[in-house]
């Protein structure tokens, strides 16, 4: 088992243009608040994450680190990924606010499924007990945000169904779940 390596992010722009997503991903967004997929805990912490693959490429559009509390995204609340390094858990990036630090998790999707254009991690205790080992699952060593859980997800789309179910949970991160698919609908 390898140690613990924090997720760290350099950001290469400081702004991003706008994106054709970014209306479609507002209005996901605003379900999940209301179904309290997303949103901010009692500590007041953020929690859950949305992406948009930028076209054909590998880079994406990922809400901002601590913006699960905000109603409605600006441009200034999201940022690009562009490059990763899934080994050093390190990602380069544009825009104003830093990408989640569960950025990894989406780019592993990306990086193994070309026709994953949008990727949702939420947090709901109740739905992650009920389909914890049913749908395919990640190891519980594998903890959110590490180089483990990026490689732990590489290797579900090598052995398990996930492409089709375009679904997993995150043993190891209570209550997280991942879903898929060519866009956010
Ligand atoms: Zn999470």
């Amino acid at each position: 088992m390898s140690e613990y390596i924090k997720f760290s992010c350099e950001r290469v722009a400081p702004g991003i243009a706008s994106f054709g997503g970014l209306a479609d991903l507002n209005a996901y967004r605003r379900k999940l608040l209301r179904l309290r997929l997303i949103g901010m805990d009692p500590n007041g912490i953020g929690f859950g994450n949305l992406s948009v693959r930028d076209g054909a490429t590998d880079k994406f559009y990922i809400t901002g680190s601590a913006t699960g509390g905000i109603t409605e995204l600006t441009l200034a609340d999201c940022a690009k990924v562009v490059a990763c390094d899934f080994k050093r858990n390190r990602v380069r990036y544009e825009g104003s606010a830093p990408p989640s630090s569960e950025s990894l998790t989406h780019a592993a999707i990306y990086a193994s499924d070309a026709g994953a254009g949008a990727a949702i991690h939420c947090h709901d205790s109740k739905l992650w007990a009920a389909v914890l080992n049913q749908a395919p699952t990640t190891s519980k060593a594998a903890a959110y945000g590490t180089p483990e859980m990026a490689y732990e997800i590489m290797r579900l789309f090598t052995a398990s169904d996930v492409r089709r179910r375009e679904i997993f949970v995150m043993a190891g991160h209570e209550g997280g779940i991942v879903t898929f698919g060519k866009d956010l609908e």
